[in-house]
């Protein structure tokens, strides 16, 4: 049984207090599997302090009151080594126990080797006989496509070819690409990824995404100008407004999300973490409204 560290806030509910239709928000404090820098394991706690800033309120973009939406069931449990498969499946089985009792899962990274662990389980759910299988939109500098890097299989770099090994989403669909490697481009054909790379941003149309969705935004997609706080600063990216227009506009439903690669060593006037912090509001928001009837 995965445990979850409990957390204190407005929004702080026990993982058994969890409720059907809830949106689970959930810390993942892992950077272990990191290539570069650390300190995204402590992204969880500064991304929580900024939501729940006096400085703004509960309310998003479209109306929406998010008392009551988000349930904050805490941080998994992790041991934060390199290359854990305890840590993978600890995370697997969290996410398990959330889409278990009915709630969407909303996970704060961490670096980016969670998404391959949360995608075991939603991957699994949304696919399988007669099921059409969830679509991913991932946000992201960097395809994360490598076969391994540094030796590690589970590093950052990689989750996105264990998660099509595994065939655990129906389409993936990067957007934001600008650092393909020759070895990374051959992956994406490989793997049939549809690649939007920076430069080719407005051509791409969100209506063209159907069916159950997971949105994974890696931080360093964004412009280091309106993200600084990541390991992997790539000048080029998308701008704040593309990317939460970018999320308005998915038709959904997104059954699933992440925001990961904050690192607050790196971060100025927390402006990355309330960029973060911003992208969780909305991506709940999103996520809770094709779930009400
Ligand atoms: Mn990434
Ligand atoms: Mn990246």
């Amino acid at each position: 049984m995965t445990k979850f560290r409990p957390v204190t806030n407005r929004f702080a509910v026990d993982i058994g207090a969890l409720q059907s239709g809830q949106i689970a928000l959930f810390g993942l404090g892992i950077d272990a599997n990191s290539s570069h820098l650390s300190g995204a394991a402590a992204a969880p706690g500064a991304i929580r302090a900024q939501l729940h800033s006096g400085s703004g309120n509960y309310t998003t973009e479209d109306g929406t009151d998010l008392d009551g939406v988000i349930a904050d069931v805490g941080d998994v449990a992790v041991a934060n080594n390199v290359g854990s498969i305890d840590d993978l499946d600890a995370i697997t089985t969290a996410v398990d126990t959330i889409l278990a009792a009915g709630a969407s899962p909303l996970a704060l990274g961490g670096d980016h080797s969670v998404t391959y662990p949360i995608l075991r389980s939603v991957g699994r759910k949304f696919g399988g006989p007669n099921l059409d299988g969830v679509t991913i939109v991932h946000i992201d500098a960097h395809p994360d496509l490598y076969d391994d890097l540094d030796g590690n299989p589970l590093s950052h770099a990689s989750p996105f070819a264990r998660i099509m090994e595994a065939g655990l989403c129906r389409r993936l669909v990067q957007i934001g690409i600008r650092t393909a490697t020759a070895h990374q481009r051959e992956q994406a054909v490989r793997f049939e990824v549809e690649t939007v790379e920076a430069p080719a941003f407005d051509s791409f149309d969100p209506a063209s995404i159907t069916g159950p969705t997971y949105v994974s935004i890696d931080l360093d997609g964004l412009d280091p100008s309106c993200a600084p706080g990541v390991s992997h600063q790539e000048p080029g990216g998308l701008t704040t407004r593309q990317v939460l227009n970018l999320i308005a506009e998915l038709p959904g439903p997104i059954v699933g999300a992440d925001v990961v690669e904050l690192n607050p060593t790196r971060d100025v006037v927390d402006m990355t973490a309330m960029l973060a912090g911003k992208l969780t509001k909305e991506l709940a928001a999103k996520m809770a409204s094709v779930l009400s009837p």
